[in-house]
């Protein structure tokens, strides 16, 4: 966090002392800006001394005394004559907020730029904000609108800008018009890295521990979804370090982005991933450190794992590794858990049996088929249905023979039932050729970056 505000600080001081720059002129302005905060703010704490004083002592007089602060506006002004009369505010959408609230709020007071925003189609985009989206708004001396933009999101490289500007009067004496545009703006991706350990309290509270954003998790938990079972599998000890790419516009954060490199230890068995998207166009995937697929042609776990269905049952759950007594795994989850297609297949049952309740049995390539019983209910999948991994099929449910919320889940080669905790994982093919080489020079620098990630690590325990 603190090397983040470094670089940050670092770079917007640049900026001011750089009047080449092209993002001077706009931060001195914003500066002037924050100068004016400061002040408000000193006035705030000055008048709040006198009361405080006279609660303690009742008979004391009220003073209210200005403090006498460096006059660094008029400083500011002089070093910035050029635009001294444009100031810039800063403010965020609000719960309730219409345009007129928000404009009053920026310090605009200029109803030709208010109907403008109202009935060009372009600019009532600005209706679409939702509530922390941030705003900024330049104005002149008269209180009239100079220029607005919101960031209307993005993703993690590039922000779409809603931009309404003031353009001058074409003749003398006429009136001003505005307009408005959506720009694509890049924005500065940094990588993050975070790494932690699994501890007594659980892995979504241990990712919570490293500071690790929820959708880095859910992305985590994905790459590893045909080699960990994250139900069953992950204990107390496993340890993992992880890359993601955050994009910053402006110095501000805007989202995080994708999973570049992360790594797990988990029982003691080491599982690696990176991003990888080869040079000829094709889609980008995630592949092991020597160039082998991450992705299988079954998931280790059907049920949705989440902060919710984590830890459901606790560890000694009566429903835990039943397989020898009834050749399928339970997953204890609660009702109305997400049930996903294990693997691509077509659905060859959906409906009720005996014992099972509502069951869905999908058939797959290869002789195999997976069953999922005591489904609270379906996801509206359809006999003969062609379904892929990771798709929705149902819910977790106690229907049939069950005592608690759970799905039981059955994994058949030609009919017969195999151990899905045990199955020897289908290993994807390598990466050969010429994405094979690219893929190598790619990796080393992602691999010095883990590893670099790993020594501070080692140099943090000794301390
Ligand atoms: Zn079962």
């Amino acid at each position: 966090m603190w090397s983040r505000l470094r670089e940050v600080f670092a770079r917007e001081l640049v900026v001011l002392v750089d009047p080449t720059n092209p993002q001077h002129a706009r931060r001195r302005k914003q500066l002037t800006v924050a100068v004016g905060t400061v002040f408000t703010l000193g006035m705030a704490a000055a008048m709040g001394v006198a009361p405080r004083n006279a609660y303690i002592d009742p008979q004391a007089p009220r003073v209210l005394q200005p403090l006498r602060m460096p006059d660094l506006r008029a400083q500011l002004d002089q070093l910035t004559e050029t635009d001294s009369s444009i100031y810039v505010r800063q403010d965020r959408m609000q719960r309730g907020d219409t345009i007129a609230t928000v404009l009053r709020r920026l310090g605009v007071d200029d109803p030709d730029a208010q109907s403008f925003i109202l009935k060009n189609p372009t600019a009532r985009g600005l209706f679409n904000l939702n509530p922390g989206q941030a705003l900024q708004a330049e104005i002149d001396d008269s209180n009239l609108l100079v220029s607005l933009q919101a960031n209307l999101g993005g993703d993690a490289a590039a922000s779409r800008e809603l931009v309404i500007e003031r353009v001058a009067p074409k003749t003398e004496g006429g009136d001003y018009t505005y307009k408005a545009r959506i720009q694509t703006v890049d924005n500065d991706v940094h990588y993050e890295m975070a790494s932690g350990a699994i501890d007594a309290a659980g892995f979504f509270k241990s990712m919570d521990a490293a500071n690790v954003p929820d959708e880095i998790v859910e992305q985590m938990i994905s790459i590893f979804s045909g080699v960990i079972d994250f139900h069953h599998d992950i204990a107390r000890g496993d340890r993992f370090r992880i890359i993601y790419e955050a994009g910053f516009r402006d110095g501000s954060f805007v989202r995080n982005g994708r999973v570049v490199a992360v790594e797990l230890i988990n029982r003691n068995a080491l599982h690696q991933a990176l991003w990888y998207a080869p040079e000829d166009g094709e889609p980008g995937a995630y592949y092991t450190f020597d160039g082998r697929s991450m992705k299988r042609p079954f998931l280790r776990s059907p049920v949705e794992f989440s902060r919710v269905s984590s830890g459901f049952g606790g560890r000694d759950h009566p429903l835990h590794h039943r397989w020898a007594q009834h050749k399928g795994v339970d997953f204890a989850a609660p009702q109305g858990t997400k049930v996903f297609a294990s693997g691509d297949g077509t659905v060859e049952f959906v409906g009720q049996q005996n014992g099972y309740g509502n069951i869905i049995v999908l058939q797959h390539a290869g002789g195999y088929s997976t069953y999922y019983a005591h489904l609270s209910g379906f996801s509206g999948v359809r006999q003969g249905q062609h379904v892929n991994q990771g798709q929705v099929i149902g819910f977790v449910g106690s229907t049939g023979w069950a005592t608690g919320p759970h799905l039981h889940y059955e994994f058949r080669f030609n009919d017969v039932p195999q151990n899905p905790l045990t199955i020897t994982l289908m290993e994807a093919p390598t990466l050969t050729g010429k994405s094979r080489a690219q893929f190598l020079t790619y990796t080393s620098a992602m691999l010095s970056r883990i590893n670099m990630l790993r020594t501070y690590n080692v140099l943090t325990a000794s301390n």
